[in-house]
């Protein structure tokens, strides 16, 4: 999960790195009291969740309150490379020096983490990267010692930093680490990290990605969810503890174990290209069981969606046989009929693998007008493809 740049201070000022202060607001008129209570200046800063906001203009001055609540109103409402924005952060300014670049993230190549650190920063990290690679120093760091403070000083010291304030980035480092262990984050970046007039190191952007597989442990983090942005079918399907991605076409999916529901999505796109251009609507992985119960949750979730105009239920028989998963099948349409769910929409059966013979058996007894069986992949795709395009 990506946070946004307020939440990501949060955190930081939480582990002791050096902030500014600031707020986040959601109206032009509450930039006034803010700003009043910041000193009068202030940063406007549109809070999206994608880079080169300075450069898109969701970063402004402002020299008063009055100036705030315009330099406010300015932003709010603004598109930021397709991400409407909905909240601004005031900031305290800072008397900006030198602009730096660090960060911290899990570098899956190598097993091992990665600290980046460039005195190039302020611009895009990836141009430096491009064009100046020798700029950015990276150094690997080891999940289990961290970063000490020699680490600190060997990431300080690849990366040239000024020797006056050497040991102030050192000690920012080693805080932003902890912010990487304690918080579970893949990511920490601070663009531009600046050096203040007064000399001082502060962290004035903040982009932090936290591991969501860590969220057992961080009851914390559920607090940090863009409530608004989740898409409410992947909502509920989370709340039902689904393996669900939503995507733009009109076939829904519906399959048992990640790796055959992802080669589902393919053979789907393909077929649809004979069916014009009709493509899958979603990722749903129902996992090993395949019960009555998640077939059912499954089926809703995807019934549910109105851009489907047909389901593929694509399932191969491994420890759980094609005849439970079939019995599943049709004990979640009784379940969703007596929930008083209207299915409509044409379900294609493909089963094949263990009892795939008796599964088979069990739908054709079963006899359904709304699902036909095919028996290979492709066919089912095909079918599916045909009857979302019919619709
Ligand atoms: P980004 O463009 O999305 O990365 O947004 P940043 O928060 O990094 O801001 C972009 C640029 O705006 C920074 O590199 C700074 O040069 C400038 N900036 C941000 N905050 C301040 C501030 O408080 N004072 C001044 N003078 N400039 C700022
Ligand atoms: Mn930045």
């Amino acid at each position: 999960m990506d946070l946004f740049e307020y939440q990501a201070r949060d955190l930081f000022a939480k582990h002791g790195v050096p902030v500014l202060d600031g707020e986040v607001i959601e109206t032009p008129e509450a930039a006034a009291a803010v700003a009043e209570r910041l000193g009068g200046r202030a940063v406007v800063k549109a809070q999206v969740k994608v880079g080169g906001r300075g450069k898109a203009g969701g970063v402004k001055l402002a020299a008063d309150p009055a100036d705030a609540v315009e330099k406010a109103r300015a932003i709010l409402g603004m598109d930021i490379k397709g991400h409407t924005v909905h909240k601004v952060m005031l900031a305290q300014t800072a008397d900006i020096k030198e602009e730096y670049y660090v960060s911290f993230l899990l570098d899956r190549t190598n097993r091992t983490f990665l600290a980046m650190a460039s005195v190039q920063g302020g611009v895009e990290i990836e141009v430096v990267a491009e064009e100046n690679p020798e700029a950015l120093a990276k150094i690997s760091v080891d999940a289990v010692e961290g970063v000490t403070p020699a680490k600190a000083a060997e990431i300080v010291a690849a990366a040239k930093f000024p020797a006056e304030i050497a040991d102030q980035v050192a000690e920012v480092l080693q805080k932003l680490w902890t912010v990487f262990i304690a918080e579970d984050a893949l990511l920490v970046e601070v663009n531009p990290l600046v050096k203040t007039g007064d000399g001082k190191i502060i962290a004035l952007d903040g982009k932090v990605s936290l591991d969501a597989n860590a969220d057992f442990r961080q009851p914390e983090h559920e607090a940090l969810e863009d409530k608004a942005a989740a898409n409410p079918l992947e909502a509920k399907a989370k709340e039902k503890g689904l393996n669900y991605v939503k995507l733009e076409g009109e076939v829904g999916i519906i399959g048992n174990g990640a790796g055959l529901v992802m080669s589902t999505l393919d053979v789907v796109a393909y077929a649809g290209e004979n069916h014009g251009g009709v493509k899958p609507a979603n990722f749903l992985d129902i996992g090993g069981g395949a019960s009555a119960e998640v077939m059912a949750n499954g089926l809703e979730i995807i019934l549910g969606d109105p851009d489907v105009k047909s389901v593929f239920v694509n399932v191969f028989g491994g420890i759980t046989a094609c005849d439970a998963v079939a019995n599943g099948i049709v004990q979640a349409l009784e379940l969703l009929s007596s929930k008083g769910e209207q299915v409509t929409k044409p379900l294609v059966v493909r089963l094949d693998g263990n009892n795939a013979e008796l599964g088979r058996k069990i739908l054709t007894d079963a006899n359904h007008p709304l699902v036909q069986q095919v028996d290979t992949m492709d066919g089912a795709a095909d079918k599916a493809a045909e009857l979302a395009a019919a619709k």
